[in-house]
């Protein structure tokens, strides 16, 4: 591309209503422009950035079976109503009516469309498993939209549904696409940590976020400065590290993943409870939290005497919301919406101790509390909030805290939406059963932004390779006076674009120092200069985007010298 053809946007002042640099500096180097609050035009040169990005989360999204197809922007109001989100999810969600006053709304997310499509499509769980995903606009009415493109109103999101038969099908493909998304941020040159999550509005049981480490995040993680721990603080609060590290990497080494049922933990329990106690255990990445949810606003002595039938709703984990709705009982109650403290169980001593349970206000917990075996004796003996330097509730190291941009979100859905919308299949016996879905969000226009966060410094971007909008920036000094500069840069960009490589020629004639502030602020990764003197000698000159000083290679080696 040449710069006559490709007209760099870029502007020298840094714009006063961009509050952090990543927002500051895709103004400057032109890659969008505002029309609205949070609705922003992609320039070209963004757009090849943003389709850099694409292409990373495509390919990573075909190489685990997951199929591509686009879904309509606009969905009618019937499939939200059906699912009891046109209530529930409030003034995010942006209602339209069209000209016969139907009501529609611009889609935040495509639960609804994909379920009522696969209701439609699939029939027999032979179809199964099965993954979607797309990469379209969505749009959210931000109560604060702000950060550019970072907290957008409308934006770009991949997103992917999976439908199965069964949990461990889930859980396969959950897994399939954890690792998945790890390899998109690697491959996309950034700092990242895949944290413990809150399920939010979304809702389900299980789910981890990915975060780009950054000052200007807007979450708070905590991870292990030395074990794979990593969740958002919110979720490691309520986690908390245990009193007794050591017990709980014993549990981590020996807890078997997977689902476990009621009668597996009622069996380890050996307190009786087989009848009273529907728990589920659900394994974690960080080995050995279980959820232990009991239903009904009894007391542990009742259920200890058997003297109510309680049913259990799976619960990864102590979320957020299930720490709120125990705000206000006692240590070891059973909460007033029916959610029981979530325990850290002592597998690896067989004696229930060192529980993280239930917290009495907001974001706070009890660690250290024991119950015994009998489940009555329990004791609170620590009330703390998740601080950097405490250890990691896996035993291992201690707690780093860092904020965050969520760049990515997986959710195990279970059957929130299959079963309010009736999306079953007849199972092997020909029976109906309703399908077990995940969904699975990247932010590809977010993930720009968080790129530039992680990689500038004052004179502009520094593009991650596999971002860069261009590979190479060919800059040929005086060139209207030099027909020999002139002609070694036409035929140097000629050769560079016939090996493929992604080459802005400045055919501007502009001044070296304009030329030179232009391709930094725009952050492209490798830079040749052609002038005259060094032509005499056979070289160019080149410098790396990050290097502090440019040095001289062999105008004939240079294709090499790039590879
Ligand atoms: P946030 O906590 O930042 O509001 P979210 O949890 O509401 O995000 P999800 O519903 O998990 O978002 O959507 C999947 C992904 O879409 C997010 O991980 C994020 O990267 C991206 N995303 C969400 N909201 C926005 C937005 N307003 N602007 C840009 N990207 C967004
Ligand atoms: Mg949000
Ligand atoms: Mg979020
Ligand atoms: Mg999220």
């Amino acid at each position: 591309m040449r710069v006559s053809r490709f007209p760099l946007n870029t502007v020298k002042e840094t714009p006063t209503d961009a509050e952090i640099v990543s927002h500051q500096l895709m103004l400057r180097a032109g890659l969008i422009r505002r029309i609205a609050a949070g609705i922003y035009t992609w320039m070209p040169l963004g757009l090849r950035v943003l389709r850099k990005v694409e292409a990373v989360v495509r390919e990573e999204m075909n190489r685990i079976g997951c199929l591509e197809l686009l879904m309509p922007a606009v969905q009618p109001a019937e499939l939200w109503q059906e699912s009891t989100r046109w209530d529930a999810y409030g003034p995010e969600l942006l209602r339209l009516k069209d000209r016969h006053e139907r009501d529609f709304v611009f889609g935040p997310t495509h639960e609804e469309v994909v379920t009522d499509l696969v209701r439609r499509e699939i029939k027999s769980y032979r179809q199964l498993p099965l993954a979607y995903y797309q990469i379209q606009t969505k749009f959210r009415d931000e109560v604060r939209p702000r950060f550019g493109v970072m907290r957008a109103r409308e934006f770009i999101m991949k997103d992917a549904y999976s439908f199965h038969a069964d949990q461990p099908c889930l859980q396969k493909t959950y897994d399939d696409m954890y690792r998945a998304y790890s390899a998109i941020f690697t491959r996309l040159g950034l700092d990242f940590r895949a944290v413990l999550a809150d399920t939010g509005s979304i809702g389900g049981a299980h789910s981890h976020e990915f975060h780009v480490l950054a000052d200007s995040g807007e979450d708070d993680i905590a991870f292990s400065t030395v074990s794979d721990y990593a969740a958002n603080v919110e979720l490691a609060e309520a986690v908390t590290p245990a009193t007794r590290p050591a017990a709980t990497a014993a549990l981590a080494k020996r807890a078997t993943p997977g689902v476990h049922t009621m009668d597996d933990l009622a069996r380890f329990l050996g307190v009786g409870l087989e009848q009273t106690l529907k728990t589920l255990l659900v394994q974690g990445s960080n080995g050995g939290l279980v959820a232990l949810c009991l239903r009904g606003d009894h007391t542990l002595n009742e259920i200890k005497a058997e003297k109510h039938p309680l049913i259990a709703q799976p619960l990864t984990f102590a979320s957020p919301q299930a720490i709120r709705a125990l705000v206000g009982c006692e240590a070891g109650s059973i909460g007033p919406l029916g959610l029981a403290c979530p325990v850290l169980i002592d597998r690896a001593a067989a004696v229930l101790a060192d529980f993280a349970c239930g917290a009495n206000a907001d974001g706070f917990h009890f660690t250290g509390v024991n119950w015994g075996r009998d489940l009555a004796e329990a004791a609170v003996t620590d009330l703390r909030k998740v601080v950097a330097g405490d250890p990691s509730p896996d035993g291992h190291g201690s707690l780093r805290i860092a904020r965050g941009i969520e760049v990515g979100h997986i959710f195990q859905l279970g059957t929130k939406y299959s079963a309010a919308m009736n999306a079953t299949v007849l199972d092997e016996a020909g029976r109906t059963q309703v399908m077990t879905m995940g969904c699975y969000g990247i932010g590809v226009s977010r993930i720009v932004a968080a790129a530039i966060e992680q990689n500038h410094d004052e004179r502009g971007i520094a593009w991650p390779q596999a971002m860069a909008p261009f590979q190479v920036a060919l800059l040929p000094i005086n060139a209207g006076k030099s027909p020999e500069v002139r002609e070694a840069a036409e035929a140097l960009y000629a050769e560079l674009q016939a090996a493929g490589i992604e080459v802005l020629l400045d055919d501007r004639d502009a001044r070296p120092g304009v030329m030179f502030a232009d391709m930094e602020l725009v952050g492209i990764p490798h830079r040749i200069v052609i002038g005259s003197k060094g032509l005499a000698a056979g070289e160019l000159e080149y410098k790396g985007r990050r290097d502090a000083e440019s040095r001289p290679v062999r105008r004939d080696g240079l294709l090499d010298f790039l590879r």
